[in-house]
């Protein structure tokens, strides 16, 4: 039995190594139309700032390892077409430019996700780049050292915006982030994001909100400002797009294969596609919320990891589940850490919840203990029975075990009264006597007595 495997980073290459475990006498194959596979996207800033010398250091397995567990490993190949009635693939070798017709039992579509490209005069500048695969990885690290830019822009405030400019500050480029929406992190509430906004611009980093692209300016081939909506013109020397992304599914809308009501590839909790024997994971593909029941597009590295064990083994003959996903994120920006789980307060609204919060700020070890810092815990509960439904924490530490503590909590669907109640760590060098966690709970639950009862 022969399975295939499109794409070959964080799901591809996860889904391959399982399905051998699954099934030592399996022939696998990988096709990746990139020179790299198996790399960490979610390093790649630390690799910008210097914190991580050596990009190859990024690459979890080369190709000759993957043939030492006898998984075959096509480079710079690229699926063409997908015949999902006669289980055949157009498969285009990008060095040749040869193509060649190869059929399959057994099928896993882990194509990813682009960055989005705003079609304006300009974006192919050169100095215009994006950070998403490890092909612009390397374009940007040579692009720094021959060009030595001294002024950038960071087109949109999220993840990637905000890592970056951590990492352009060490590299002592000045740094300005323009942000469409009102406020930087969309996905969070505003009086976080209100913490991180002021944090980052005393960092020196200017940042523009509620103001977008429009169009890029040139001299001589190369970029040299930016444009905004509301008119303002910003020098820069390099232009980084960080607008978000979009999961990749040319391949299996032209192939028949459905997709969900979030634009991504429909699955069920096999990681199944609509299409007998073919499978999908990682950024390509929906799932399901836990809390809304609903579909959702979670484009997050540990997502596609854990879908693609779930594609690998179900793909090689098991049968595993995935149940879905709580939004957990985490990143920091400079010595700022920021994480969320659940659903925003504003979230919580928008899906028909009637969701209550409190914030509190209170420190990540012992008030009196060296080096312990401030840490502000939101945390949101539904106001009818209490049950939690997310939060969102900035600190200096604690903040991956404030929203870690929380989403366990997700899981089990416990309520603020569980909650105040849990028995976690303490020790000054660890934490205050009373969990923030603990506090946040314990607060909400009586706000929630005093606004019900
Ligand atoms: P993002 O969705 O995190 O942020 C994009 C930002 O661009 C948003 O704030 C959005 O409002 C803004 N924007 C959109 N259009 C704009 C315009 N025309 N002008 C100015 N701003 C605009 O996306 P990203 O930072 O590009 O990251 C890509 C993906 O990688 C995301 O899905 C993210 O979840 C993932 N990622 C995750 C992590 C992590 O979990 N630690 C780290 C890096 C990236």
């Amino acid at each position: 039995m022969r399975l295939i495997i499109i794409g070959g980073v964080a799901a591809g290459s996860k889904a391959a190594a399982k399905a051998r475990r699954q099934n030592p006498q399996l022939e696998i194959i990988i096709y990746q139309d990139e020179a790299e596979l198996s790399y960490s996207t979610c390093g790649m800033p630390y690799v910008i700032g210097g914190v991580i010398e050596n990009s190859r250091s990024l690459i979890v397995r080369q190709a000759d390892e993957f043939a030492k567990d006898g998984i075959q490993v096509f480079t710079r190949h690229r699926v063409m077409q997908i015949d999902k009635i006669r289980k055949q693939l157009t498969v285009k070798n990008l060095q040749t430019d040869t193509e060649a017709s190869v059929s399959f039992d057994r099928l896993i579509l882990t194509t990813g996700a682009k960055p989005i490209i705003p079609n304006v005069i300009g974006i192919d500048l050169q100095g215009v780049v994006t950070l998403r695969n490890y092909s612009d990885l390397q374009g940007l690290q040579t692009l720094l050292s021959s060009q030595q830019p001294k002024q950038a822009v960071i087109i949109g405030a999220g993840y990637i915006g905000l890592e970056l400019a951590e990492a352009f500050q060490k590299l002592a480029i000045k740094t300005t982030l323009l942000e469409k929406s009102p406020q930087i992190l969309p996905k969070f509430d505003a009086e976080i994001a209100a913490l991180v906004h002021q944090y980052v611009v005393d960092k020196h980093v200017e940042l523009i909100v509620g103001d977008g692209l429009v169009k890029l300016h040139g001299e001589q081939g190369r970029v040299c400002a930016v444009e905004s909506e509301t008119g303002k013109r910003l020098a820069a020397d390099l232009v980084v797009v960080a607008i978000g992304i979009r999961p990749n599914t040319a391949l299996a809308q032209d192939s028949g294969i459905a997709l969900g009501t979030t634009g991504a590839i429909a699955v069920n909790a096999k990681m199944e596609t609509d299409a007998e024997g073919i499978f999908a994971a990682g950024d390509c593909c929906e799932t399901v919320d836990r809390i809304t029941g609903k579909p959702i597009w979670m484009p997050l590295g540990d997502i596609a990891n854990l879908q693609g064990r779930v594609a690998g083994e179900n793909a090689a003959g098991g049968d595993a589940h995935f149940s879905g996903v709580f939004g957990t994120a985490i990143f920091k920006t400079f010595a700022l850490q920021v994480g969320c789980t659940g659903l925003s307060e504003k979230a919580a609204r928008d899906c028909g919840f009637d969701p209550i919060s409190l914030l509190v700020t209170k420190t990540d070890k012992a008030r009196y203990y060296p080096n312990s810092q401030s840490l502000t815990l939101k945390m949101i509960a539904d106001k009818h029975n209490g049950r939690i439904l997310g939060a969102q924490a900035v600190g200096f530490g604690g903040v991956d075990k404030m929203i870690d503590i929380i989403a366990t909590a997700l899981l089990g669907k416990l309520s603020c009264a569980d909650l105040e109640n849990a028995d976690l760590a303490y020790s000054p060098p660890f934490s205050p006597v009373l969990s923030p966690v603990i506090v946040a709970a314990g607060a909400l639950n009586k706000k929630i007595d005093t606004v019900c009862f």
